[in-house]
Protein backbone atom coordinates (compact mmCIF):
# COMPACT_ATOMS: atom_id res chain seq x y z
CA UNK A 1 0.00 0.00 0.00
CA UNK A 2 2.67 2.68 -1.12
CA UNK A 3 0.65 5.84 -1.18
CA UNK A 4 1.79 9.49 -0.87
CA UNK A 5 -0.37 12.48 0.07
CA UNK A 6 -0.81 14.30 -3.37
CA UNK A 7 0.08 17.55 -1.55
CA UNK A 8 3.62 16.07 -0.81
CA UNK A 9 4.08 15.11 -4.20
CA UNK A 10 2.92 18.68 -5.52
CA UNK A 11 5.54 20.13 -2.98
CA UNK A 12 8.27 17.72 -4.04
CA UNK A 13 7.91 18.68 -7.12
CA UNK A 14 7.71 22.31 -6.91
CA UNK A 15 4.11 22.72 -8.36
CA UNK A 16 0.85 23.94 -7.19
CA UNK A 17 -1.35 21.61 -5.71
CA UNK A 18 -4.10 22.78 -7.54
CA UNK A 19 -2.23 22.40 -10.74
CA UNK A 20 -1.83 18.47 -9.77
CA UNK A 21 -5.37 18.10 -8.98
CA UNK A 22 -6.81 19.91 -12.17
CA UNK A 23 -4.16 17.56 -14.14
CA UNK A 24 -5.40 14.92 -12.40
CA UNK A 25 -8.41 15.46 -13.05
CA UNK A 26 -7.86 15.46 -17.01
CA UNK A 27 -7.03 12.07 -16.67
CA UNK A 28 -10.21 10.92 -15.04
CA UNK A 29 -8.67 10.56 -11.29
CA UNK A 30 -10.49 13.02 -8.49
CA UNK A 31 -8.78 13.37 -5.78
CA UNK A 32 -8.12 16.79 -3.17
CA UNK A 33 -5.44 18.21 -1.28
CA UNK A 34 -5.21 15.83 1.84
CA UNK A 35 -5.83 12.74 -0.18
CA UNK A 36 -3.36 9.81 -0.96
CA UNK A 37 -2.46 8.33 -4.58
CA UNK A 38 -0.35 5.18 -5.21
CA UNK A 39 2.49 5.15 -6.83
CA UNK A 40 0.92 4.54 -10.17
CA UNK A 41 -0.79 6.79 -10.26
CA UNK A 42 2.07 9.27 -9.00
CA UNK A 43 4.41 8.30 -11.37
CA UNK A 44 2.01 9.20 -14.47
CA UNK A 45 1.05 12.63 -12.85
CA UNK A 46 4.75 13.62 -12.77
CA UNK A 47 6.17 12.11 -15.69
CA UNK A 48 2.77 14.30 -17.12
CA UNK A 49 4.76 17.24 -15.43
CA UNK A 50 8.53 15.77 -16.51
CA UNK A 51 9.56 14.04 -13.60
CA UNK A 52 10.15 10.69 -12.60
CA UNK A 53 9.71 8.92 -9.41
CA UNK A 54 11.98 6.77 -8.00
CA UNK A 55 10.61 3.26 -6.89
CA UNK A 56 13.34 3.02 -4.97
CA UNK A 57 11.37 5.15 -2.46
CA UNK A 58 8.49 2.74 -2.32
CA UNK A 59 10.93 -0.56 -1.83
CA UNK A 60 12.15 0.60 2.03
CA UNK A 61 11.99 -3.17 2.72
CA UNK A 62 14.50 -4.03 0.32
CA UNK A 63 16.68 -1.02 1.01
CA UNK A 64 16.49 -1.95 5.00
CA UNK A 65 16.71 -6.08 5.14
CA UNK A 66 19.22 -6.99 2.82
CA UNK A 67 21.55 -7.78 5.42
CA UNK A 68 23.34 -11.20 5.81
CA UNK A 69 22.83 -12.76 8.71
CA UNK A 70 25.95 -13.01 10.99
CA UNK A 71 28.57 -15.11 10.87
CA UNK A 72 29.12 -16.79 14.48
CA UNK A 73 32.42 -15.99 14.40
CA UNK A 74 32.38 -12.16 13.79
CA UNK A 75 30.12 -12.33 17.12
CA UNK A 76 32.10 -10.89 20.18
CA UNK A 77 30.20 -10.01 23.82
CA UNK A 78 28.75 -6.62 24.03
CA UNK A 79 27.91 -5.46 27.64
CA UNK A 80 24.22 -5.95 28.95
CA UNK A 81 21.77 -3.41 28.74
CA UNK A 82 19.85 -3.12 32.17
CA UNK A 83 16.75 -1.05 33.21
CA UNK A 84 15.97 -0.51 36.95
CA UNK A 85 12.68 -0.90 37.41
CA UNK A 86 10.04 -0.92 41.26
CA UNK A 87 7.78 0.63 42.75
CA UNK A 88 7.48 4.54 43.92
CA UNK A 89 10.52 5.34 46.44
CA UNK A 90 11.77 2.10 46.62
CA UNK A 91 14.98 3.79 45.58
CA UNK A 92 15.67 3.13 41.77
CA UNK A 93 16.75 6.72 41.17
CA UNK A 94 18.98 6.42 44.41
CA UNK A 95 20.66 3.23 43.22
CA UNK A 96 21.53 4.27 39.47
CA UNK A 97 22.65 7.90 40.93
CA UNK A 98 24.97 5.55 43.38
CA UNK A 99 25.83 3.01 40.15
CA UNK A 100 26.54 6.02 38.17
CA UNK A 101 28.64 7.46 40.63
CA UNK A 102 30.95 5.37 41.79
CA UNK A 103 31.24 3.57 38.66
CA UNK A 104 31.30 6.15 35.88
CA UNK A 105 34.33 8.37 37.34
CA UNK A 106 36.27 5.59 38.69
CA UNK A 107 39.67 6.06 36.87
CA UNK A 108 37.78 8.00 34.25
CA UNK A 109 38.60 11.92 33.76
CA UNK A 110 36.03 14.47 33.04
CA UNK A 111 33.44 12.04 35.21
CA UNK A 112 30.44 14.39 35.09
CA UNK A 113 27.72 12.55 33.52
CA UNK A 114 25.31 13.92 31.26
CA UNK A 115 21.70 13.53 31.27
CA UNK A 116 21.30 11.53 27.92
CA UNK A 117 19.20 9.05 29.16
CA UNK A 118 21.12 5.88 29.15
CA UNK A 119 24.96 5.58 30.44
CA UNK A 120 27.41 2.95 30.21
CA UNK A 121 29.01 1.83 33.59
CA UNK A 122 32.27 0.46 33.79
CA UNK A 123 33.91 -2.33 35.95
CA UNK A 124 36.98 -3.81 36.24
CA UNK A 125 34.84 -6.95 35.32
CA UNK A 126 33.06 -5.48 32.17
CA UNK A 127 30.71 -2.28 30.91
CA UNK A 128 27.48 -2.52 31.66
CA UNK A 129 24.88 -0.10 29.88
CA UNK A 130 21.66 1.44 32.17
CA UNK A 131 18.69 2.69 30.71
CA UNK A 132 17.92 5.67 32.83
CA UNK A 133 14.64 4.46 34.42
CA UNK A 134 11.89 4.92 31.59
CA UNK A 135 8.98 4.32 33.97
CA UNK A 136 7.16 1.35 33.54
CA UNK A 137 4.63 2.88 30.56
CA UNK A 138 7.79 3.87 28.75
CA UNK A 139 9.12 0.30 28.82
CA UNK A 140 5.73 -1.76 27.70
CA UNK A 141 5.39 1.42 25.03
CA UNK A 142 8.88 0.48 23.44
CA UNK A 143 8.19 -3.53 23.98
CA UNK A 144 4.22 -2.74 22.16
CA UNK A 145 6.82 -1.16 19.27
CA UNK A 146 8.65 -3.95 19.02
CA UNK A 147 11.86 -2.97 20.73
CA UNK A 148 13.74 -4.98 22.77
CA UNK A 149 15.99 -3.06 24.31
CA UNK A 150 16.65 -4.07 27.74
CA UNK A 151 18.40 -7.76 28.34
CA UNK A 152 17.93 -7.41 32.02
CA UNK A 153 15.75 -5.95 34.95
CA UNK A 154 16.46 -5.14 38.22
CA UNK A 155 13.76 -5.16 40.58
CA UNK A 156 14.37 -2.84 42.98
CA UNK A 157 12.08 -3.75 46.35
CA UNK A 158 12.35 -1.79 49.56
CA UNK A 159 13.38 -4.39 52.39
CA UNK A 160 11.33 -2.08 54.58
CA UNK A 161 7.90 -1.95 52.55
CA UNK A 162 8.00 -4.50 50.78
CA UNK A 163 6.43 -6.27 47.80
CA UNK A 164 3.63 -3.20 46.21
CA UNK A 165 1.53 -2.66 43.19
CA UNK A 166 3.91 -1.44 40.84
CA UNK A 167 6.56 -4.31 41.97
CA UNK A 168 4.04 -6.91 40.63
CA UNK A 169 3.77 -4.92 37.05
CA UNK A 170 6.96 -4.44 37.06
CA UNK A 171 6.97 -8.23 36.97
CA UNK A 172 4.90 -8.64 34.77
CA UNK A 173 6.49 -6.27 32.39
CA UNK A 174 9.91 -8.46 32.75
CA UNK A 175 7.71 -11.62 32.24
CA UNK A 176 5.79 -10.52 29.10
CA UNK A 177 9.02 -9.04 27.39
CA UNK A 178 10.81 -12.40 28.59
CA UNK A 179 13.99 -10.55 30.62
CA UNK A 180 15.82 -11.87 33.15
CA UNK A 181 14.97 -9.95 36.72
CA UNK A 182 17.58 -9.49 39.09
CA UNK A 183 15.97 -8.55 42.66
CA UNK A 184 17.93 -5.74 44.60
CA UNK A 185 16.27 -5.61 47.73
CA UNK A 186 16.97 -1.89 48.67
CA UNK A 187 17.46 -0.06 51.61
CA UNK A 188 18.98 -2.49 54.25
CA UNK A 189 20.11 -0.18 56.37
CA UNK A 190 16.69 0.88 57.57
CA UNK A 191 16.13 -0.56 61.22
CA UNK A 192 12.86 -2.24 60.15
CA UNK A 193 14.40 -3.71 56.69
CA UNK A 194 13.09 -7.31 56.48
CA UNK A 195 14.60 -9.17 53.72
CA UNK A 196 12.77 -12.41 54.22
CA UNK A 197 9.83 -10.81 54.12
CA UNK A 198 10.45 -9.77 50.69
CA UNK A 199 11.74 -13.40 49.67
CA UNK A 200 8.68 -14.86 50.55
CA UNK A 201 6.62 -11.95 49.29
CA UNK A 202 8.21 -12.49 45.93
CA UNK A 203 8.08 -16.35 45.70
CA UNK A 204 4.37 -16.48 46.07
CA UNK A 205 4.22 -14.70 42.95
CA UNK A 206 6.74 -16.83 41.15
CA UNK A 207 10.05 -15.14 41.94
CA UNK A 208 11.86 -17.47 43.60
CA UNK A 209 15.24 -16.93 44.57
CA UNK A 210 18.23 -19.61 44.05
CA UNK A 211 18.36 -20.61 47.29
CA UNK A 212 14.78 -22.11 47.59
CA UNK A 213 15.18 -23.99 44.68
CA UNK A 214 14.16 -20.92 42.05
CA UNK A 215 16.41 -19.06 39.52
CA UNK A 216 16.47 -15.35 40.53
CA UNK A 217 19.22 -13.77 41.47
CA UNK A 218 18.71 -11.95 45.01
CA UNK A 219 21.27 -9.03 46.33
CA UNK A 220 20.62 -7.41 49.39
CA UNK A 221 21.54 -3.53 48.61
CA UNK A 222 21.54 -0.19 50.46
CA UNK A 223 21.39 3.11 48.25
CA UNK A 224 22.09 5.06 51.13
CA UNK A 225 24.66 3.33 52.81
CA UNK A 226 26.12 2.31 48.78
CA UNK A 227 26.58 -1.07 50.32
CA UNK A 228 26.28 -3.98 48.27
CA UNK A 229 26.54 -2.17 45.23
CA UNK A 230 29.39 -4.57 43.96
CA UNK A 231 27.73 -7.86 44.41
CA UNK A 232 25.13 -6.40 42.63
CA UNK A 233 26.87 -5.56 39.44
CA UNK A 234 28.58 -9.00 39.73
CA UNK A 235 25.31 -10.35 39.49
CA UNK A 236 24.33 -8.38 36.54
CA UNK A 237 27.47 -9.25 34.81
CA UNK A 238 26.99 -12.80 35.80
CA UNK A 239 23.43 -13.03 33.96
CA UNK A 240 24.65 -11.49 31.14
CA UNK A 241 27.24 -14.36 30.66
CA UNK A 242 24.28 -16.99 30.95
CA UNK A 243 22.82 -14.99 28.42
CA UNK A 244 25.34 -14.58 25.79
CA UNK A 245 25.13 -11.14 24.98
CA UNK A 246 26.65 -10.76 21.58
CA UNK A 247 26.73 -8.73 18.58
CA UNK A 248 28.58 -8.02 14.80
CA UNK A 249 30.61 -4.54 15.76
CA UNK A 250 32.24 -4.80 12.22
CA UNK A 251 29.02 -3.77 10.03
CA UNK A 252 26.46 -0.91 9.78
CA UNK A 253 24.79 0.40 13.00
CA UNK A 254 21.22 -0.49 13.93
CA UNK A 255 19.80 0.35 17.12
CA UNK A 256 16.99 2.06 19.01
CA UNK A 257 16.19 5.29 20.39
CA UNK A 258 15.72 6.02 24.18
CA UNK A 259 15.16 9.22 24.12
CA UNK A 260 14.80 12.46 21.64
CA UNK A 261 14.30 16.48 21.98
CA UNK A 262 14.75 19.47 19.81
CA UNK A 263 18.11 21.34 21.04
CA UNK A 264 17.98 24.67 19.93
CA UNK A 265 21.38 24.95 19.76
CA UNK A 266 22.27 21.43 18.05
CA UNK A 267 18.56 20.64 16.08
CA UNK A 268 17.19 17.27 16.41
CA UNK A 269 19.12 15.23 19.25
CA UNK A 270 18.67 11.57 19.34
CA UNK A 271 20.08 9.23 22.39
CA UNK A 272 20.45 5.96 20.59
CA UNK A 273 21.66 3.01 22.05
CA UNK A 274 23.45 1.15 19.43
CA UNK A 275 22.44 -2.73 19.25
CA UNK A 276 24.73 -4.27 16.61
CA UNK A 277 27.47 -2.48 14.01
CA UNK A 278 29.35 0.27 14.73
CA UNK A 279 27.79 3.35 14.53
CA UNK A 280 30.26 6.55 12.99
CA UNK A 281 30.16 9.73 12.36
CA UNK A 282 29.04 11.10 8.50
CA UNK A 283 27.42 7.96 8.84
CA UNK A 284 24.21 8.25 6.85
CA UNK A 285 21.38 7.25 8.58
CA UNK A 286 17.09 6.10 9.19
CA UNK A 287 15.30 6.92 12.62
CA UNK A 288 11.66 6.59 12.55
CA UNK A 289 10.20 8.52 10.08
CA UNK A 290 13.75 10.84 9.98
CA UNK A 291 16.73 10.42 8.39
CA UNK A 292 20.47 12.35 8.38
CA UNK A 293 23.66 12.14 8.45
CA UNK A 294 25.35 11.87 11.46
CA UNK A 295 27.01 14.78 12.24
CA UNK A 296 28.20 14.33 16.05
CA UNK A 297 28.29 11.27 18.17
CA UNK A 298 27.99 12.86 21.91
CA UNK A 299 28.93 10.06 24.95
CA UNK A 300 27.26 9.69 28.16
CA UNK A 301 29.78 12.07 29.69
CA UNK A 302 29.35 14.74 26.61
CA UNK A 303 31.92 13.59 25.04
CA UNK A 304 32.38 14.34 21.18
CA UNK A 305 33.11 10.26 19.95
CA UNK A 306 33.57 9.18 16.61
CA UNK A 307 32.14 6.24 17.16
CA UNK A 308 29.49 3.58 18.90
CA UNK A 309 29.74 0.11 19.12
CA UNK A 310 26.79 -2.50 20.45
CA UNK A 311 25.60 -1.47 23.77
CA UNK A 312 27.02 1.85 23.68
CA UNK A 313 24.21 5.04 24.15
CA UNK A 314 25.50 8.19 22.27
CA UNK A 315 23.59 11.38 21.61
CA UNK A 316 23.00 11.11 17.66
CA UNK A 317 23.43 14.75 15.90
CA UNK A 318 22.16 15.41 12.36
CA UNK A 319 18.78 14.32 12.02
CA UNK A 320 16.04 15.98 10.10
CA UNK A 321 13.61 15.89 13.04
CA UNK A 322 12.67 14.52 16.53
CA UNK A 323 12.18 10.78 16.84
CA UNK A 324 10.29 9.03 19.01
CA UNK A 325 11.69 6.61 21.96
CA UNK A 326 11.52 3.19 20.88
CA UNK A 327 11.93 3.82 17.23
CA UNK A 328 14.37 2.02 15.34
CA UNK A 329 18.04 3.37 14.45
CA UNK A 330 19.62 2.09 10.85
CA UNK A 331 22.69 2.95 9.11
CA UNK A 332 22.57 2.96 5.53
CA UNK A 333 25.72 2.98 3.03
CA UNK A 334 24.34 5.07 0.94
CA UNK A 335 22.65 8.63 2.12
CA UNK A 336 20.16 8.68 -0.95
CA UNK A 337 18.79 5.50 0.31
CA UNK A 338 18.42 6.93 3.89
CA UNK A 339 16.75 10.43 2.35
CA UNK A 340 14.53 7.93 0.38
CA UNK A 341 13.37 5.68 3.05
CA UNK A 342 13.29 8.28 5.62
CA UNK A 343 10.84 10.98 3.50
CA UNK A 344 8.76 7.80 2.65
CA UNK A 345 7.99 6.44 5.85
CA UNK A 346 7.30 10.75 6.49
CA UNK A 347 4.67 10.27 3.87
CA UNK A 348 3.44 7.21 5.03
CA UNK A 349 2.91 8.95 8.40
CA UNK A 350 1.28 12.21 7.20
CA UNK A 351 -0.90 10.27 4.73
CA UNK A 352 -2.11 7.88 7.97
CA UNK A 353 -2.25 11.33 10.17
CA UNK A 354 -4.45 13.17 7.22
CA UNK A 355 -6.98 10.10 6.80
CA UNK A 356 -7.40 10.10 10.18
CA UNK A 357 -8.35 13.81 10.42
CA UNK A 358 -10.41 14.23 6.89
CA UNK A 359 -12.16 10.95 8.83
CA UNK A 360 -12.70 12.90 11.84
CA UNK A 361 -14.33 16.10 9.76
CA UNK A 362 -16.61 13.52 7.72
CA UNK A 363 -17.86 12.50 10.75
CA UNK A 364 -18.46 15.70 11.96
CA UNK A 365 -20.14 16.06 8.68
CA UNK A 366 -22.15 13.78 9.05
CA UNK A 367 -23.13 14.92 12.66
CA UNK A 368 -24.61 18.31 11.12
CA UNK A 369 -26.47 16.51 8.42
P1 LIG B 1 12.36 5.95 43.26
O1 LIG B 1 11.02 6.59 43.32
O2 LIG B 1 12.24 4.45 43.22
O3 LIG B 1 13.26 6.50 42.21
O4 LIG B 1 13.03 6.21 44.72
P2 LIG B 1 14.14 7.30 45.12
O5 LIG B 1 15.48 6.88 44.67
O6 LIG B 1 13.67 8.64 44.70
O7 LIG B 1 14.13 7.14 46.68
C1 LIG B 1 12.96 7.41 47.46
C2 LIG B 1 13.37 7.78 48.89
O8 LIG B 1 14.02 6.69 49.52
C3 LIG B 1 14.35 8.92 48.93
O9 LIG B 1 14.03 9.75 50.02
C4 LIG B 1 15.70 8.24 49.17
O10 LIG B 1 16.61 9.07 49.85
C5 LIG B 1 15.30 7.05 49.99
N1 LIG B 1 16.20 5.92 49.82
C6 LIG B 1 16.61 5.38 48.65
N2 LIG B 1 17.45 4.35 48.88
C7 LIG B 1 17.58 4.25 50.21
C8 LIG B 1 18.32 3.36 51.08
O11 LIG B 1 19.04 2.47 50.67
N3 LIG B 1 18.15 3.55 52.44
C9 LIG B 1 17.37 4.53 52.94
N4 LIG B 1 17.28 4.62 54.26
N5 LIG B 1 16.68 5.38 52.15
C10 LIG B 1 16.77 5.24 50.83
MG1 LIG C 1 12.85 7.91 40.72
Amino acid sequence: DDTIVLSDLAKRMGIKAGEMIARLMSNGVMVTVNQTIDFDTATLVAAEFGYEVEKAAFEEETILHTAQPDDPENLSHRPPVVTIMGHVDHGKTSLLDVIRKSRVTAGEAGGITQHIGAYLVSTDKGHIAFLDTPGHEAFSAMRSRGAHITDIVILVVAADDGVMPQTVEAINHAKAAKVPVIVAVNKMDKPDADPDRVQRQLAEIGVTPEAWGGDTIFVHVSAKQETGIDELMEMILLQAEVLELKANPDKLASGHVVEAKLDSGRGPVATVLVKEGTLKTGDPVVCGVHHGKVRALIDDRGRKVDQAGPSHPVELIGLSGVPMAGDEMVALKDEKDAKQVGQHRFQKQRAKELAKTSRLSLDKLYERM
